[in-house]
C-alpha cells in the first residue's frame, strides 16, 4: 500500500500543494509515499517543448531526487514514448505498488486536461482516489468574473478582480504544509527506485556537450538555486524593478520565469515573500517596486485563465477571431533572417541571438521581436511562436501564447494593430547606450555612440559592412504602411 504524487510541472518539494496533501494522507494512513515524473518523447514533439528545458527538468529531478532520498522518498522516473499510453502507465504502476490514492497539480492546457480525465476514469474504474490541485496559478481559473457573469478578456479590471480574490481568500497565498518523512522501511521496499539515476534526455531532445555546459551556466537547476535568486532579486533588485524592468541591458529582472514555468518555484511564493518585504499588506499598496513585480506575476495567471475558459487558443486560433483572415507572407528565406538574427536591425537580432545562445531574452525584446515579425515582415505569428516554443527554457503555453497575441494584435487584450513598433526608436529609447546590442552583435562591438542603432543610415554603415553585418531587410517606413494595409483588409475594413 502507499500514496502516489505524479510530479508534472510543479519540480518542488516545498510549498507544493499536491505533493503536501499526498504526504499527510501518507501519514495518516501509515503508509509510504512514492513519486513520480513521466519523460514522453512524444508529448515534447508535440508541445514543441524545447531541448534545454528539458535538459533543465532532468538536471531538476537529480535535485529533488536526492532530497527526496533524504527523507526515504522514492522517485520514479520512466520513458513512456507515446503519450497516450501515460495515463496507463501510471494506473499500472499505481497498481503494482498498491497505490490507494494518487495526487497532483493540474496543468491547464486542453491535451493535458484531456490526460487528467483519462487518469480520472482510469483511476475511478480500478478503485484508486485520484485527486489533482489548483497550484501553478495563484487564484483558480474560473473564480474571477466580470460584473456580467463573464471571463474578462482585459487585464486592469481582471487584475482588480485577482488583487481583490486574493484579500477575500488569504489561504491561497499560504505556504503548503511541509512534506513528511517516509518510514524508513521504505528505503528497502523501493531500493531498486532509489538506486536508479535519473534518465538522460531522449534522442529527439538532446543537447551536445557543450550545449549542455552552457545551459546548465545560465539556468542552474532546482528549488534551492530558484529561492536563492528569489531572495537576490528581492534583497537586490525589486525596489528598482519598476523603473528598470524594461531596459535589456539592466539586468534588472528576476530571471525566475524558469523556474515559474517548470515549477521550481511557485508563483504563490513568490508573492507571499515579496509581499513580506513590502510596507503594506495589500497586494496593490506600498513599495511601487514589489507591486509591479507582483502585478507582472499576475499576467502569468492571467494568461492560464484565458486559456481555460477559451480552450481555442491551444489550436491555433488567434483569440480575436476577426484577425484570422489576415494575408501572411509565407517567406522563408525572410523568417530564416529573423530567426538567425540576421535581419539588420540591431536590436531585433541582439534579442534573437539572446535568444539561440541563452534559451532566453527580455521581456521588452520579446516584444520588440514579436511585433517586427509580424508586422514588419508580415509573418505569421504562429510561426514565431512555435519558434519561441522550441527554443525558450522558460517556455509556457499560455504566456508564449499571450506575449505573442499581445504583439501581432490577434490576441487577449492586445496592442492595437495600428501600434507598430519602430525597432529603431525601441533601440534608443530601451538600450539608450547600445550595451545590449553590443553584447550580442559582436559585429557592431566597435559602432560608437547612436550609430549602434542603426549604423548603415547613422554613418557607421562601412565598419558594419566591414565587420559582416546585413543591411536592414526591409525598410520599416513602407512595411508598416503594407501591414496596416493587411491587417485592415484581414478585418475587412479596407
Ligand atoms: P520578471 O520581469 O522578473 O517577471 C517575473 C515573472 O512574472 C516572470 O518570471 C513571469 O513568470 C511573469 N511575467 C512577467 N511578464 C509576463 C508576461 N508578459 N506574461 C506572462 N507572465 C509574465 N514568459 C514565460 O514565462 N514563458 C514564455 O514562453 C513567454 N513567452 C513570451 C512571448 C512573448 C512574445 C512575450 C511578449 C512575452 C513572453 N513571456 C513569456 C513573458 C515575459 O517575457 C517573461 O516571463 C519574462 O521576460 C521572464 O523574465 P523574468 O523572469 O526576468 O521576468
Amino acid at each position: 500500500d502507499c500514496v502516489v504524487h505524479w510530479f508534472k510541472r510543479d519540480l518542488r518539494t516545498s510549498d507544493n500543494v499536491s505533493l503536501s496533501k499526498a504526504s499527510k494522507k501518507a501519514k495518516e494512513g501509515g503508509v509510504p509515499l512514492v513519486c513520480m515524473f513521466i519523460v514522453s518523447p512524444q508529448d515534447y514533439e508535440a508541445h514543441l517543448t524545447s531541448a534545454p528545458r528539458v535538459d533543465f527538468e532532468l538536471r531538476t529531478l537529480e535535485v529533488m531526487k536526492a532530497d527526496l532520498q533524504e527523507l526515504s522518498i522514492p522517485l520514479y522516473v520512466a520513458t513512456v514514448e507515446k503519450r497516450k499510453e501515460v495515463p496507463k502507465h501510471v494506473l499500472e504502476k499505481c497498481q503494482e505498488w498498491g497505490a490507494k490514492h494518487v495526487f497532483c497539480n493540474t496543468e491547464y492546457e486542453v491535451d493535458e486536461l484531456r490526460r487528467e480525465a483519462k487518469l480520472t476514469k482510469l483511476c475511478l474504474e480500478n478503485g484508486i482516489d485520484f485527486n489533482a490541485a489548483h497550484d501553478d496559478v495563484v487564484v483558480p481559473p474560473g473564480a474571477l468574473m466580470s460584473g456580467s457573469g463573464n471571463q474578462y478578456s482585459v487585464y486592469s479590471p481582471w487584475y482588480r478582480a485577482w488583487v481583490k480574490h486574493l484579500h477575500d481568500h488569504p489561504a491561497l497565498l499560504a505556504e503548503a504544509e511541509s512534506i513528511s518523512p517516509n518510514p524508513a522501511s521504505a528505503k528497502e521496499t523501493f531500493q531498486s527506485m532509489f538506486s536508479t539515476p535519473i534518465p538522460r534526455a531522449p534522442p529527439n531532445k538532446s543537447l551536445s556537450d557543450e550545449e549542455r555546459t552552457r545551459y546548465a551556466h545560465y539556468w542552474p537547476a532546482g528549488e534551492h538555486e530558484a529561492e536563492s535568486r528569489l531572495h537576490r532579486f528581492i534583497n537586490e533588485k525589486i525596489n528598482k524593478y519598476k523603473e528598470t524592468r524594461n531596459f535589456p541591458a539592466a539586468n534588472s529582472t528576476s530571471l525566475l520565469s524558469v523556474h515559474f514555468s517548470s515549477g521550481t518555484l511557485a508563483a504563490r511564493t513568490a508573492i507571499r515573500i515579496a509581499r513580506s518585504a513590502n510596507n503594506a499588506q495589500k497586494l496593490d499598496a506600498g513599495k511601487a517596486g514589489i507591486v509591479g513585480y507582483i502585478s507582472e506575476l499576475a499576467w502569468r495567471d492571467f494568461y492560464k485563465h484565458v486559456l481555460c475558459h477559451w480552450p481555442f487558443v491551444c489550436m491555433g486560433k488567434p483569440f480575436k477571431y476577426e484577425y484570422a483572415d489576415i494575408e501572411w507572407e509565407y517567406d522563408n528565406e525572410a523568417f530564416a533572417r529573423w530567426c538567425e538574427g540576421k535581419t539588420g536591425f540591431p536590436i531585433v537580432d541582439a534579442a534573437m541571438r539572446q535568444l539561440n545562445e541563452m534559451g532566453y531574452m527580455h521581456n521588452r525584446c520579446r516584444m520588440i521581436v514579436g511585433s517586427f515579425l509580424a508586422k514588419d515582415l508580415l509573418i505569421d505569428w504562429r510561426l514565431g511562436e512555435k519558434y519561441f516554443m522550441t527554443h525558450l527554457v522558460d517556455g509556457d503555453f499560455a504566456s508564449n501564447n499571450g506575449g505573442w497575441g499581445f504583439s501581432a494584435s490577434t490576441g487577449v487584450d492586445p496592442q492595437p494593430y495600428f501600434r507598430i513598433f519602430n525597432p529603431f526608436l525601441q533601440s534608443e529609447k530601451f538600450d539608450e547606450g547600445g550595451e545590449y546590442i553590443r553584447k550580442w552583435v559582436p559585429e557592431l562591438k566597435g559602432v560608437e555612440g547612436k550609430a549602434v542603432h542603426d549604423p548603415y543610415s547613422r554613418g557607421a554603415g562601412k565598419q558594419a559592412e566591414k565587420a559582416g553585418y546585413p543591411r536592414p531587410m526591409v525598410e520599416h517606413k513602407e512595411v508598416r504602411q503594407r501591414a496596416l494595409e493587411r491587417y485592415k483588409k484581414g478585418l475587412g475594413r479596407g
